[in-house]
């Protein structure tokens, strides 16, 4: 069994981060990624911080902006104009969730295309159905996709088994997976929660790939002998041991489905690091395709 090793496979892409940014400077151009933040959840202002940190740590120009929890809907959207205009921001991130009374579509809808590094905005997610390559890709399907690549796994021609149609990881997911060309030509389900005979599709699955939200949910009855498994899950579960109460697990029971696995990713240590990781390359390819270089 291998243990796919995403903290090792983002430095790697880091390293290529790195190395572009650098050439950019050379020919004087400084990527820029604007991280915004509306309210205080804690684990949305983690990510931010983490997102600010990588920037920094990469050569990346980033500006962080921490708004409180009563900005409104018009004030969001005048900032994101703000930085739809500026020079210097070549990638914007509206961290999610927002507040309630904020229609987070309409938020999404006003970022500049050219600049939705998260690959959110309508436009590029046509792009992504149209197989066009200048649209941007949502991180966290782009970085399971970039992991079987890195693992030496191919899914053309094989089976791959999505749970979860999600517009942030599931449906994604799939298009990436069924596209024409490397990291695709897979032949690929969609499975969700009113799927009936669930565990009898994912056990068809050379490549399974959980994005669901439920802790452990996928057991050693759902994998077949062999197959790939992919864990997108962040669950925290309350766990009294640990120095913080609780502890993050996947969507995957770890435990009982590993031994039957020919590959799967750990949680945590697998998925996550790869999201900011597709995050800062999103970036620098949004870069050079505004400043044409
Ligand atoms: P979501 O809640 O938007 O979607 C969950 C999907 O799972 C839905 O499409 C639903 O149909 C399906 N589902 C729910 N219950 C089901 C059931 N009983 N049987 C079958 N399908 C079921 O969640 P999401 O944003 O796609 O995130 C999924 C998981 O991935 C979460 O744990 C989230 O924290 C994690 N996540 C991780 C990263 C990362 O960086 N690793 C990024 C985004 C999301």
């Amino acid at each position: 069994m291998q243990l796919i090793d995403g903290k090792q496979i983002a430095l790697q892409v880091h390293a290529e981060t790195r190395s572009a940014v650098q050439a950019l400077k050379a020919r004087g151009i400084v990527p820029g990624l604007a991280v915004v933040l509306v309210g205080d959840d804690p684990a949305s202002r983690s990510y931010v911080r983490s997102k600010d940190k990588m920037s920094h740590e990469l050569g990346i120009h980033s500006a962080k902006h921490e708004l409180p929890a009563t900005t409104t809907q018009e004030e969001l959207i005048a900032l994101v104009e703000k930085l739809n205009a500026d020079p210097a921001i070549h990638g914007i991130l509206v961290q999610s969730p927002p507040p309630p009374h904020i229609d987070e579509a309409a938020v999404i809808r006003a970022i500049d295309p050219r600049k939705d590094v998260d690959g959110f905005h309508p436009v590029n997610v046509a792009k992504l159905a149209l197989d066009d390559p200048s649209g941007f890709v949502p991180c966290t399907p782009l970085g399971c996709q970039r992991l079987l690549l890195a693992s030496g796994i191919d899914p053309a021609g094989k089976h791959a088994v999505v749970i979860g149609r999600s517009m942030i990881v599931g449906k994604p997911m799939a298009l990436l997976l069924m596209a024409k060309g490397k990291g695709g030509d897979a032949t690929v389900t969609v499975v969700h929660s009113r799927s009936r005979n669930l565990a009898e599709l994912t056990r068809q699955a050379d490549i399974l790939v959980a994005a669901i939200g439920r802790p452990g949910f996928v057991k050693a009855g759902h994998v077949r002998e062999g197959a790939v498994v992919i864990d997108v899950g962040i669950n925290r579960v309350e766990d009294p041991t640990a120095a913080k109460g609780y502890r993050i697990v996947g969507d995957v029971a770890f435990e009982e489905v590993a031994p039957k696995c020919s590959a799967i990713t750990p949680v945590p240590g697998g998925v996550g690091p790869m999201t900011i990781a597709m995050l800062m390359a999103n970036t620098v390819k949004a870069c050079r395709q505004i400043s044409g270089v």
